[in-house]
């Protein structure tokens, strides 16, 4: 005789942990020097000379903590912060293990306000705390804990690239770059004077010599016809990619440019959820995808639009923090890139360790990042939430 299982209806998931309280941080990091790209010669944006970070810090009952961090550059800090703690009582009393239903619940408390952007970058800060707690609570690097391919990653730096500094300050740069163990060189193109960035772009390629990786970044400032001549002078310098040539939202564009290049085609940085991801890939749209876990809401998110980038076989190289990202390039299948920015290094204690062109992973739990006193000492607002809404 067979039976029919009863399914309980209100089965609630088991509770292993609670948590306590989140505490929010928004800290204002300066920036050495003003800093330049093609949108500021385009006049869309001003040279920029600050970061602004949203902290998460989660506590649980069981007495453990999770660190994670959101960004915007120029405007949008405030209104990251000003979301979080709206919705952060949300997580007091629920079991932090849960992540993907507290990211849904997250999600779907400010959805009036959209599921993407501002909304889901406060979120990221979140989700990425509960994913640092939850390797903690394994005693696990966070690469570990989602299932690491490698245990260093390749590395390219772009904060000596820019285009505020001159080019014999961009080949000094790359020099002292290289020598500190990165193994790949971005510079920005996108001047208004196309002939002033093939001059950047071959004096730097003859800098480094042809063994060394080297890609460019015109950070959506070129029109279609631009980015196809550009495309195709391009060609003899080898470039492993060219970067975001045209209007992060022009799918349609970068699949043509994908299908008449030879070099590869990389962008996403400045997409903000797996459903404009999803845009990009549908089309053929890209070579090389470049999501960023703190702009498309942490990385419960990224997790979803990396198996959509394994299943097309597309190249990785997740933008900006690369303190998130090299345990998840580490996690991809598919031989990945993680971008190097110093910037970030005045904000925690501890260095990723470049040598021979890797970026290696250290043996420290979860994301293996602590605050210094100088990160406390930038924050500009900050919230203590430990009350369920
Ligand atoms: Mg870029």
């Amino acid at each position: 005789m067979t039976t029919t299982p009863v399914l309980t209806p209100s089965a609630a998931p088991a509770v292993l942990d609670r948590i306590e309280s989140v505490t929010l941080s928004s800290v204002t990091l300066p920036l050495a020097d003003p800093i330049s790209d093609a949108k500021v010669f385009t006049g869309r944006q001003r040279p920029m000379t600050e970061v602004a970070f949203l902290f998460a810090e989660i506590r649980t009952e069981a007495g453990l903590e999770g660190l994670g961090f959101s960004y915007s550059k120029r405007a949008g800090g405030p209104a990251q912060f000003a979301h979080a703690r709206e919705v952060a009582p949300d997580l007091v009393g629920e079991d932090p293990n849960d992540i993907a239903r507290l990211w849904t619940k997250l999600v779907w408390a400010g959805a009036s306000v959209g599921r993407s952007g501002a909304s889901t970058q406060a979120i990221a800060a979140l989700d990425v705390a509960l994913w640092d707690l939850k390797a903690k609570r394994a005693g696990l690097p966070l690469a570990k804990l989602l299932g690491a391919h490698r245990d260093s990653v390749r590395c390219y730096n772009t904060s000596g690239g820019f285009l505020h500094e001159s080019v014999e300050q961009v080949r000094d740069n790359a020099t002292r770059t290289l020598e500190s163990g990165v193994g790949g060189i971005k510079i920005k193109v996108g001047l208004p004077d196309s002939a002033e960035d093939l001059r950047r772009v071959r004096a730097v390629r003859e800098h480094l010599g042809d063994a060394v990786p080297f890609m460019v970044d015109a950070n959506q400032q070129w029109d279609r016809p631009t980015a196809m001549r550009m495309g195709r002078r391009l060609e003899e310098f080898d470039l492993v990619w060219i970067e975001e040539p045209l209007d992060a939202y022009d799918a349609e564009g970068h699949a043509q440019l994908a299908r008449a290049l030879d070099t590869p085609i990389a962008t996403g940085e400045m997409l903000t959820s797996v459903a404009e991801h999803h845009e990009l890939i549908r089309q053929g749209a890209v070579d090389v995808l470049q999501p960023d876990a703190p702009r498309v809401g942490g990385i419960t998110q990224f997790l979803k639009l990396a198996a959509l980038a394994e299943h097309r076989n597309l190249g990785l190289a997740p933008h900006f923090a690369m303190e998130i990202h090299v345990h998840l390039a580490a996690a991809y299948p598919i031989e990945p890139w993680v971008e190097h920015f110093d910037w970030l290094h005045p904000l925690f204690h501890e260095r990723l360790e470049t040598r021979e062109g890797r970026m290696h992973l250290s043996d420290r739990p979860g994301l293996g990042v602590t605050l210094t006193d100088r990160a406390r000492a930038w924050t500009v607002d900050r919230a203590h939430v430990d009350t369920a809404r």
